[in-house]
């Protein structure tokens, strides 16, 4: 196909879907896939301006319906132009410091010269549907939907009934502002689930919900829908001396709008660093965003820079990679973990998501494959989780689809799978010999968040256990140079270098010895708070589950599984062979009477200049203090450094006591007047 034929390809694609997504609010592609098609299009023309025209997509906005009174905008609505990597940004930045930049008297000998910063604001993208609201003497008269930038549709009534739309302002100004009307993802999935049960149409998503909600002939029916609004532009009278964006958007929230936090940024690697860091803290939240808008705060720039026929060249938008994305089941292997629970895993055709390649998918436990119904050869949805695999979360049938065959017996050593009343997941109950089970215990005993022994790799592990060298942990305190040198790859240099790793993994702290050992249910953060309790391993060993329960943040399962850790005589015996050899378990908490920061939770975000994130964390947990990673309604303080992350935005949001370094030093002496 030549290119003029493609392009018209692109051009009749694009214009059928945006038909479909603008006009119908019924989509058919996943955005990512339109955004491909738009971006093929794009580059085609760049390559070859003379085949652009002026109806071609890439110089147009949106589209319009004749449902409702068209209107024409006062001022033209854009778009905005997007990237979906970090480069891109860069070069959009390089291309405003070029238009508006001060050079700063520094010549780069290849690049040309060097310009002094561009302030900039980020703020999130909130994936719902522009609209234009227009006031006079503070009263609101009337409100149009983006529609093709230059023609809106009239939905004023149908915008009186969202309660965030201030209907009279606290000043009576004339003004128009510009935002975004969404529904909460919550109350989207409400009403998806009552159009199911009125058998009706669902919604794709939240955004498309919001847009049928808000372009319905009848008010009525947009009244019953939870719809709001994050006002993000706004023309105001040059009397008000208004000159950034910023500032704009502080009037905006005096007036009574409600406009959405925005972090002003000293150049692109700070907005890059909030891009990144809105990643997690986007999930937190319960509107839907699509990526990061980076706009030029000064007016007087902006006005310099101008706009292209679609987009403003002051602004552009960083798209979130997708973080789902269609596959193949090709085949499904069943791993044994170290506590012996059964996990398949998917083999499937490798796809991109998020920016990596992906070949493997979780699927958690059997009954999740019977949940999701998942048959081999199904076509699989991958979501990016939080953990470092991707985990299947739909399928749907192909015509070579055939039922997966789940194992009765251990992939591994073959004994029979039991299933454990009151827990999801089926085990290979041989603890004692199945190789898997053993090496997973291995592993996670040399770990860093456990004995913290270097050097102990996947292949070393299984050569030792292949070898019968070792079996329990505690083995690995009566390994030989001999053995050592008799594994592959393993010279003098290197079995040394084990050696003295094992030698020095002796002086150890109670909370990492009590996580090495691996019991049930027991991780990093509650072998610290049973360190915290207990004075020793003894202590520990003879606790009553009614004692352990009466812990806070030692849970009834976790309790129960210690009492039957300790019941074993084998784990007992392991332990004191473990002392014998050597081990020598300090308490970092014994002698500490000081623990008046017991009860309180610290987060902690940004560069701190007197000491390491760890340090300080090391420090607060000595004084009783918890330091979870991420910020909830029970946290007490987040303290902020420099450069601080979206956990600063999320304490605003949440209302919690932000410190600053000093105020944390005070509160670490002593000091601190709450
Ligand atoms: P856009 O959504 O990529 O960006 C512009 C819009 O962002 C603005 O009009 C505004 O409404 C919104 N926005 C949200 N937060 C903002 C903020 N803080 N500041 C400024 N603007 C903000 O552009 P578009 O022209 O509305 O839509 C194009 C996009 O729509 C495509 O990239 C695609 O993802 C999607 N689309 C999908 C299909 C499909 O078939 N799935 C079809 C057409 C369009």
């Amino acid at each position: 196909m030549d290119i003029q034929d493609r392009i018209l390809k692109l051009r009749k694609l694009i214009e059928l879907n945006s038909y479909k997504y603008y006009v119908e609010d019924n989509p058919e592609l996943e955005d990512w896939e339109y955004d491909k098609l738009f971006r093929e299009l794009k580059d085609l023309e760049d390559k070859n301006p003379s085949l652009i025209t002026p109806d071609s997509p890439t110089q147009r906005v949106g589209g319009i319906s004749e449902k409702f009174e068209q209107v024409p905008h006062k001022i033209r609505l854009y778009s905005l132009d997007n990237s979906n990597n970090y480069d891109e940004l860069k070069q959009w930045y390089q291309r405003v410091l070029k238009d508006v930049g001060e050079y700063n008297g520094t010549q780069l000998s290849l690049l040309g010269n060097s310009f002094d910063d561009i302030e900039l604001v980020s703020e999130l993208k909130i994936d719902g549907l522009a609209i234009s609201l227009i006031y006079e003497n503070g009263i609101f008269k009337r409100g149009l939907t983006r529609g093709d930038g230059i023609v809106g549709e009239d939905i004023t009534n149908n915008l009186k009934t969202i309660k965030a739309i201030p209907l009279k302002l606290f000043q009576n100004i004339d003004i128009e502002v510009r935002g975004e009307i969404y529904m909460p993802i919550t109350s989207f999935e409400k009403l998806n689930e009552i159009q199911i049960k009125n058998n009706q149409k669902t919604f794709a998503n939240p955004r498309n919900a919001a847009a049928g909600s808000i372009r319905q002939l009848d008010p009525k029916i947009t009244a019953q829908r939870d719809l709001s609004i994050f006002v993000y532009a706004a023309i105001i009278d040059k009397k008000y001396n208004i000159l950034s964006h910023s500032d704009a958007m502080d009037f905006c929230k005096k007036l009574g709008f409600k406009v959405n936090n925005y972090r002003k940024c000293k150049n692109i690697d700070e907005a890059i660093k909030f891009c990144s860091d809105m990643e997690e803290y986007r999930k937190t939240l319960n509107y839907a965003t699509d990526g990061v808008v980076i706009k030029v705060n000064s007016f007087a720039k902006q006005n310099e820079l101008g706009f292209t026929a679609r987009a403003p060249k002051w602004a552009t938008a960083f798209k979130f990679p997708p973080e789902e994305v269609w596959s193949v089941l090709n085949s499904v292997e069943f791993s044994v973990g170290r506590t012996g629970i059964i996990t398949p895993v998917a083999n499937i055709t490798p796809v991109n998501l998020s920016g990596s390649v992906v070949s493997r998918a979780s699927m958690y436990n059997f009954d999740e494959i019977r949940r999701l119904n998942i048959y081999l050869n199904d076509e699989v949805l991958i979501k990016k989780a939080a953990e470092i695999i991707p985990k299947v979360v739909k399928s749907r049938k192909t015509s070579k689809s055939i039922p997966i065959e789940l194992p009765t017996n251990c992939p591994c050593c073959n004994t029979k799978l039991v299933e454990v009343e009151n827990e999801v997941g089926i085990y290979c109950p041989n603890k004692e010999s199945c190789k898997a089970q053993i090496k997973g215990r291995l592993e996670y005993f040399v770990s860093k968040q456990a004995m913290d022994i270097d050097g102990f790799g996947e292949s070393i592990i299984e050569q030792l256990v292949d070898k019968r060298y070792v079996i329990k942990p505690s083995d690995l305190y009566k390994l030989t140079l001999e053995q050592l040198l008799t594994l592959d790859l393993i010279k003098d240099k290197s079995a040394n270098n084990l050696l003295n790793a094992i030698e020095q993994s002796k002086d150890c702290i109670l909370s990492k010895f009590i996580n090495a050992l691996g019991i049930r249910f027991v991780g990093k953060e509650s072998s610290d708070i049973l360190a915290q309790h207990f004075n020793d391993i003894d202590a520990l060993k003879e606790a009553s589950y009614d004692e352990l329960s009466s812990i806070e943040g030692i849970g009834v399962k976790m309790a129960q599984s210690i009492v039957q850790y300790f019941s074993d005589e084998n784990n007992i015996d392991m332990i004191d062979e473990m002392i014998k050899l050597g081990l020598n378990i300090k308490n970092k908490y014994n002698g500490v009477q000081d623990l008046r920061l017991k009860g309180k939770s610290f987060v902690i975000t940004g560069t701190l200049d007197s000491m390491s994130r760890e340090e300080a964390q090391a420090k607060l947990k000595e004084l009783g203090a918890k330091t979870p990673n991420s910020v909830s309604k029970n946290t007490t303080y987040v303290v902020v450094g420099a450069n601080p992350g979206s956990k600063a935005l999320k304490a605003q949001d949440l209302n919690i006591k932000i410190l600053n370094e000093n105020e944390l030093i005070n509160i670490l002496k002593g000091e601190y007047d709450e």
